[in-house]
């Protein structure tokens, strides 16, 4: 599958450690750890499973001194362990003090994200903001300037509804909130070139929790700038819900070429892996043709033809198996990622589905011969009976990767 002709928005190109964002590159997939940074031990952790799973830019709170001194050691143990996704670092209210008081930890990540509603504009002491640009430009790092509704700066969102308020015909509030939100944002990035950061180095994010807001905003927010855009529903929320509704607005912009880079906020169900939000992130890039991460699995829903839950067990187990293979086989095979493959439940549409996929099977439907056919680039190859269907499909599919997509490196 060849990524899909959607014209993309011209945007700045900034480079994050070794990851391109903006300027035609392929729109990237970034995510977020929820574990106490202070934690050096399991922050690299999580960071080490988002970044296998697929995440190429991970962030992290920076929110304490704790925090802001393990940094640079969860930075070094990635090192160590061979993982080398560029670390964000989130900063809140005290990210000027923490990156001059930690100059390893302003040294040790990739790009530092600003909130410009709470970095603590009005303080006379002290200019906050102009230390957290100071600190990028001299340890050449770009910036994020992530502004988000529910933390906006309120002295901007006052100044333009008054000025609504003058108008002859005002416009509604949410109107005006959006431009506040997309105003704090550019006039954020004009100070912070002001002061010095290269045009080059600036990423810009407009948050909502809404979706029309969403698209709204960064709609607009496209037209007013160049800058690479950060695309993300904030509080997405939790299983389904979070998956939908930030996919009703990330697709949306997605196929407007807005975008360059994307987080998913899920929520994450009790116990359940923070990777989520990243396979959701894949998944929305590769469904669109936009991009492609590991082997997808076309199944049919079931219906009454087929009452046992074989199928069902056999296409979650084999996508699972395909997403813990992609570790090695992306360093092992070119194009593995591309690769289809059909889980289908009866003879209606199995044949037709299984044969339209690089490897599929057709399992037998109520009633039917107890025999479940594969199909191996589009031609009947053999048919599976028994206890062990899921076993040897499995391994079918194993030989085939071996034998279809050409050892990186490997002489032809
Ligand atoms: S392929 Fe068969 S089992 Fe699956 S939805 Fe269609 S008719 Fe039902």
């Amino acid at each position: 599958m060849g990524a899909t002709a959607i014209k993309r928005r011209p945007s700045q190109r900034v480079l994050v450690g070794r990851v391109l964002l903006g300027g035609g590159a392929p729109v990237v997939v970034q995510s977020m750890t929820n574990t106490d940074t202070a934690d050096a031990e399991a922050t690299t952790r999580q960071v080490y499973e988002l970044a296998e799973a697929g995440s190429e830019l991970v962030r992290i709170t920076v929110n304490t001194p704790e925090a802001a001194a393990a940094v640079p050691q969860i930075r070094a143990r990635l090192d160590s362990m061979g993982c080398n996704v560029p670390l964000i670092g989130d900063f809140h209210y005290n990210g000027h003090r923490l990156l001059t008081e930690f100059p390893e930890c302003a040294q040790a990540l990739a790009k530092y994200r600003i909130n410009p509603g709470n970095v603590g504009r009005n303080r006379v002491d002290e200019d906050p903001f102009a230390v957290m640009i100071a600190t990028a430009v001299r340890c050449d790092k770009p910036v994020r300037i992530g502004v988000n509704w529910g933390s906006l700066d309120q002295n901007l969102v006052v100044r333009m509804m008054d000025e609504n308020s003058r108008l002859a015909e005002p416009k509604d509030v949410r109107e005006v909130t959006r431009a506040a939100l997309i105003a704090s944002a550019l006039q954020s990035a004009q100070r912070a070139e002001q002061l010095g950061l290269a045009h080059d180095r600036i990423v810009l994010s407009c948050k909502v929790s809404e979706v029309q807001d969403l698209i709204a905003v960064y709609r607009a927010l496209a037209l007013q700038c160049d800058y690479a855009l950060h695309l993300g529903l904030t509080e997405a929320g939790m299983g389904s819900k979070g998956i939908v509704a930030s996919t009703a607005a990330l697709a949306v912009l997605l196929q407007e070429g807005i975008g360059d880079t994307i987080r998913i906020s899920l929520t994450p169900e009790p116990g359940g892996s923070r990777t989520q939000e990243v396979v959701v992130a894949q998944e929305i890039l590769q469904t669109m043709g936009l991009r492609a991460f590991a082997p997808m699995v076309t199944a049919c829903p079931g219906c009454g033809r087929t009452s046992s839950t074989v199928f069902q067990e056999l296409a979650q187990s084999i996508q699972a198996h395909l997403r813990s293979r992609m570790p090695v086989w992306r360093e092992r095979y070119d194009g593995v990622e591309e690769m289809t493959v059909a889980v289908m439940g009866c003879v209606v549409n199995g044949p037709g589905e299984s044969k339209m996929a690089n490897i599929g099977i057709s399992l037998p439907g109520t009633g039917e011969n107890p025999a479940a056919p594969v199909y191996i680039d589009g031609e009947k190859a053999m048919t599976l009976r028994g206890d062990n269907i899921a076993a040897e499909f499995t391994r079918i599919v194993d030989e085939y990767v071996e034998r279809k997509y050409v050892r990186k490196g490997a002489s032809s």
